[in-house]
């Protein structure tokens, strides 16, 4: 009965990701500040941006972390690449403190945007949207982020599964897209009965890869939501929850009342 449910749930889940990928590509909030994001979803003009917040996506809200190509275009000047990559490493360490620290590693973090600089120079002829250009297969972008210092491969294929969901960029493949495990992704798959409370990252990476070889991470951006809505670490709103229906943790609540140790279910 719950392997059915578990189906129908994988499923729905599927479904309801590859519609919204087919639909026409919308503006993407990534900082939640309307000058912040154009720069990020402007991945022709400004591939760098998107580039450079990847690459800080680390051990901070990320809201926070998406504004921080708009906050350098500020403190700089200008963020266009040509004038990035005549920066020394000690003029953008001064950018990435002064007034006040951008990120919680600010150091840490202009030397990673120093030498992505160079590399986006060096291997893509300072152009950094040669990443992601003419239809590769998920995995050579992927393999391209983590070239970058301080990326790994959690950083590596949210960016890639951002430019294919999110910016529509063209690939050959998805199959290397794997889901990107954080506390919010993991909550949600766990309660709705995909994968134990104490999974490992490894154990999320390979039940999604399980679930939906084609594209592991098409579950990412629902789950996250989910995650940042209903479905919060405390006292999930289950009642208002578009898969109450046929999640495990819902299902449990409701068994809990009809046994009378609740007074109220689920759905
Ligand atoms: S039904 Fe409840 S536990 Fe399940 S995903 Fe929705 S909010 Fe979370």
């Amino acid at each position: 009965m719950r392997e059915t449910q578990i189906g129908r749930l994988r499923e729905r889940l599927i479904l309801e990701a590859s519609e919204r990928m087919s639909k026409p590509r919308t503006f993407v909030q990534f900082a939640g500040m309307r000058e912040a994001d154009e720069m990020l979803n402007d991945v022709d003009g400004y591939p760098h941006a998107f580039v450079v917040a990847c690459i800080m996506d680390r051990q901070m809200k990320a809201e926070r972390v998406w504004r921080i190509p708009y906050d350098l275009k500020h403190r700089l000047g200008s963020f266009r690449f040509s004038d990035l990559a005549n920066l020394s490493l000690h003029e953008l360490e001064k950018a990435m403190k002064h007034p006040t620290p951008l990120h919680r590693f600010p150091d840490t973090m202009a030397r990673n945007v120093h030498s992505a600089v160079r590399r986006i120079a060096s291997q893509y002829q300072c152009d950094a949207s040669a990443i992601w250009a003419d239809s590769p297969s998920s995995a050579t972008i992927v393999r391209r982020f983590l070239e970058f210092a301080g990326v790994g491969q959690k950083i590596a294929t949210m960016a890639a599964n951002i430019l294919v969901r999110d910016l529509r960029v063209p690939v050959s493949d998805r199959y290397s897209i794997d889901i990107s495990v954080d506390v919010q992704v993991r909550r949600v798959f766990s309660r709705m009965g995909f994968v134990p409370d104490d999974a490992s990252e490894e154990y999320i990476a390979y039940r999604a890869r399980e679930l939906h070889p084609e594209y592991p991470g098409i579950f990412d951006l629902i789950l996250w939501e989910l995650g940042r809505t209903v479905c919060r670490s405390k006292q999930p709103v289950c009642d208002k929850c578009h898969w109450c229906d046929l999640c495990a943790y819902a299902a449990k609540v409701d068994a809990r009342y009809e046994w009378g140790k609740l007074e109220t279910g689920r759905c």
